[in-house]
């Protein structure tokens, strides 16, 4: 059995890297390719390098240099724009062990429940409001993991992770793509040849779903079931065909 190794480009230098080794790569490659800035002491701030993994799915990663000063509505943007956005779907981010319910004594299960489901309810909804106008610096730091959802009907999760941190020009405001996977190799289920439709119909009852063009020919759900393979997590998804929108 072959190994399949996912690798990505780092849009840096156009080099080809292993997946494993791409935190590494970048850190170097980065600094390489700095722009060296005269900014006066004390005048530098950061951006924080943040890997993007589809939870279900890690052959789809990405890296990106977030500065700090973004928020998270920006974040949230640029992942839309790359490889979710289909029809505006609500997303949101989430802390791990952010909120431990306060529950006094004298209540029943029941009430607590009930208490908790509205209370969590309109909580994440303003707590959600709130966050995505924040800045990423308010809430990151290295080493911090967080995770987001795009569509809470047919969800995308995606694991995020916070590998560094450098300076960076206090000018610079914008999401920076570093480096991507490179489409995963998808065959035909029929004949073997590199696939280019999915069938989100054949995909969800978990039956061979993934067609060349020309076995896409009469498959039994209707050809204009298909939709094109894109380079996401959200491929087949409700309707989502790209195209990816790079910042
Ligand atoms: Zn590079
Ligand atoms: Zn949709
Ligand atoms: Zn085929
Ligand atoms: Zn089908």
């Amino acid at each position: 059995m072959n190994t399949i190794v996912s690798s990505g480009k780092c849009r840096l230098c156009g080099r080809l890297i292993g997946k494993a080794q791409m935190t590494k790569h970048l850190k170097t490659c980065v600094s390489n390719h700095a722009i060296a800035a005269p900014a006066k002491q004390g005048k530098r701030t950061r951006s924080f390098h943040i890997i993007v993994t589809a939870t279900y799915d890690p052959r789809y990663w990405l890296h990106m240099e977030v500065p700090a000063k973004v928020t998270f509505a920006r974040l949230d943007r640029v992942l839309r724009d790359i490889w979710l956005e289909c029809c505006g779907h609500l997303s949101a981010f989430s802390f791990p062990q952010e909120r431990s319910p306060r529950i006094s004594s004298g209540e029943d299960l029941s009430q607590i429940l009930a208490r908790l489901m509205t209370l969590d309810y309109d909580d994440d909804i303003e707590e959600q409001g709130r966050l995505m106008r924040a800045r990423v610096g308010s809430r990151l730091v290295p080493g911090m993991k967080f995770e987001y959802e795009y569509d809470f009907g047919t969800t995308t999760n995606l694991s995020l992770r916070v590998v560094d941190e450098w300076p960076t020009s206090p000018s610079n405001a914008k999401i920076r793509l570093l480096a991507r996977n490179e489409p995963p190799d998808i065959r035909c289920a029929l004949c073997g040849k590199p696939a280019t439709n999915i069938c989100p119909d054949c995909e969800s009852t978990d039956q061979d779903c993934t067609f060349c063009d020309a076995c896409a020919v009469g498959h039994r759900c209707g050809e204009e079931m298909l939709m094109p393979i894109v380079n996401s997590p959200r491929t087949g998804v409700c309707g989502y065909c790209g195209p990816s929108v790079e910042p």
